[in-house]
């Protein structure tokens, strides 16, 4: 085969080409970094007055000495609710900027999953109810079962697929959450029958961001399932769906089982 000889000449512009690859990796890294400091300083100046606006509102509502007119007291629950719903968008960009910039800090234990999955489904039930969608839970087969996970993460994980359901979904439509133990694996699935997303779009939705065009009459932010991601790759864990433009998508999320808990002596062991 053929032999290349590299001049003095050649080396130094290949030393000079492996040296501005080099800086421009640095300046890369360094932006990033910029970026996620910037989002996590934003994020937190941001929720101290928001948490004031909150606790002056709620204390509006609760001065027992100065009733509200009906009028008023819709206004304040109006402020109440656009506040806690900017307060999760906050608290969703400074988890995502702490994922990015390896910060968030997780915790994993054994947790039951049945507690958990009664909690999301209780906070589901009304916004499903309010745009008149069935919700179906199939989770008998996780009765008495526990998961590796961080149980507050889990919940928000659940409850993002669970609050995308409702608002992806149809008027009328159905959402169905199944939970059920695979070898050594739980999976958790919220299936619903909306409006669905196109193949080309199924891999950029887990992107930051991004928000698949024509689903966009919906609100959102597109960082939801960013986070979801990153939050059950920490637990060890994947998410992945299937859908169907115009019929509906099906989200799962799969985490490892714990086998055979022993709670008397505070005992765990793990099957893998
Ligand atoms: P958000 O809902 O705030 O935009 P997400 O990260 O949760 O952000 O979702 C990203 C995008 O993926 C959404 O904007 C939407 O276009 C699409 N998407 C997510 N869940 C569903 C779903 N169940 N059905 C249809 N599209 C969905």
């Amino acid at each position: 085969f053929q032999h290349f000889v590299l001049t003095a000449r050649d080396i130094t512009s290949l030393k000079e080409m492996e040296k501005s690859l080099r800086d421009a990796k640095e300046e890369a890294e360094r932006a990033s970094q910029a970026k996620s400091d910037f989002l996590s300083s934003m994020s937190h100046e941001l929720r101290t007055p928001m948490n004031a606006i909150l606790g002056f509102a709620q204390l509006l509502q609760y001065d027992s000495d100065h009733q509200l007119s009906p009028t008023q007291d819709e206004s304040v629950d109006e402020i109440i609710k656009a506040g806690n719903h900017l307060l999760t968008i906050i608290n969703d960009i400074l988890d995502l900027a702490r994922v990015e910039s390896g910060k968030m800090s997780i915790s994993i234990e054994p947790v039951e999953v049945s507690p958990v999955i009664n909690e999301v489904v209780s906070i589901t039930q009304p916004l499903a109810k309010k745009r008149d969608i069935k919700l179906i839970v199939e989770d008998r087969a996780c009765h008495n079962q526990f998961v590796f996970a961080d149980r507050t993460r889990l919940k928000q994980v659940l409850l993002n697929l669970m609050s995308n359901a409702v608002k992806y979904n149809r008027e009328g439509g159905e959402i169905t959450f199944t939970c059920h133990v695979q070898n050594d694996k739980v999976s958790f699935s919220v299936k619903d029958t909306g409006i669905g997303i196109v193949e080309e779009e199924m891999d950029s939705i887990f992107e930051p961001f991004t928000r698949v065009p024509s689903n966009d009459i919906v609100e959102g932010t597109g960082i939801g399932l960013t986070l979801s991601k990153q939050l059950v790759s920490l637990m060890n864990g994947s998410i992945s769906l299937t859908s169907e433009s115009g019929k509906g998508s099906t989200f799962w999320i799969e985490l490892p089982l714990v086998d055979t808990p022993d709670s008397l002596s505070g005992q765990w062991y793990d099957k893998r």
